[in-house]
């Protein structure tokens, strides 16, 4: 079996993790909106806590409230601080640096052309700073319908793929008479992506394990099976069909920036476990 060799928490993970666990240990309520990062496992591991997820801050009666590693609109922090509560921010650096180069293209006067997932928390977060003048796009059909425009400013959720935000500013360029950009794309993520395409290159199955609803995990996915390979997508040991490793020379392991270390391990001890001759657990 091959492990990837990039794996772990990103740091901007990591930190929304620790911030969420030092607000825990106040003893104090504490909500965080939405899920903190996109995997259920932390997500139990912080409920285990007392950690409620909430989905607006009316839902929270008092106490501290943790803004996600996503981000959010200003205006939901400002409701957090009108509502009397603490307001933790565990909004990702790099999320915070897209969200003022999103500001300053439209403060000065560029329509803004977004590479994402239009329902993404970060996205629904990004727009927010956008302006009245944008335009979301997620795929090459999508922007290739995109009208001749003046002034364009293009930025990315930062778990798009680099290849997709390269193909798109290279299409703004034939239809903006003007355009600027700033790559937003994260680099953590991009190493990921890295890593999986040689992991795909040395092996035929991939087991990729994340949230279902992890932007990056997908993204790792998406990455192999471009290259042919088979790769299974899966949050926890339990997932694994038999099936997909059985008779395999080598699997190939990795999981999504804000997958546990130990949800890897327990994955790939399963593997193993899956290629021996000996009894399986259940
Ligand atoms: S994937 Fe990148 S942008 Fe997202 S939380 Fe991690 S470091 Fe930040």
């Amino acid at each position: 079996m091959l492990l990837a060799r990039e794996n772990g928490f990103c740091f901007g993970v990591k930190k929304a993790v620790e911030l969420t666990e030092a607000a825990a240990e106040t003893g104090r309520p504490v909500h965080n909106l939405g899920q903190v990062v996109h995997n259920p496992k932390i997500s139990q591991r912080l409920a285990a806590r007392g950690v409620k997820i909430i989905n607006d801050p009316a839902d929270a009666a008092e106490g501290i409230v943790v803004i996600r590693a996503h981000g959010v609109p200003p205006k939901v922090r400002e409701q957090i601080e009108q509502r009397g509560l603490e307001c933790i921010d565990a909004t990702c650096s790099l999320v915070l640096r897209a969200q003022r180069f999103t500001k300053q293209l439209a403060d000065e006067g560029y329509t803004v052309i977004l590479l994402g997932t239009p329902d993404h928390p970060e996205v629904v977060g990004l727009v927010a700073y956008a302006g009245d003048n944008y335009r979301i796009v997620e795929t090459e059909e999508q922007w290739k319908k995109l009208p001749k425009m003046k002034r364009a400013g293009v930025v990315s959720q930062s778990t798009q793929p680099p290849w997709a935000f390269t193909a798109l500013v290279a299409h703004v360029a034939t239809i903006a008479q003007e355009m600027k950009v700033y790559n937003t794309v994260c680099p953590v993520t991009v190493k990921r992506q890295v890593a999986a395409s040689e992991l795909a290159e040395q092996v035929k199955t991939i087991i990729v394990v994340g949230g279902k609803n992890s932007a990056n995990t997908r993204e790792l996915v998406n990455l192999a099976r471009m290259q042919g390979r088979d790769a299974y997508h899966i949050e926890d040991a339990k997932e694994l069909q038999p099936s997909w490793v059985r008779g395999q020379e080598r699997v190939g392991l990795i999981g999504g920036c804000s997958t546990p270390m130990d949800t890897l391990i327990e994955v790939k001890e399963r593997i193993e476990a899956l290629g021996s001759t000996e009894p399986v657990p259940a």
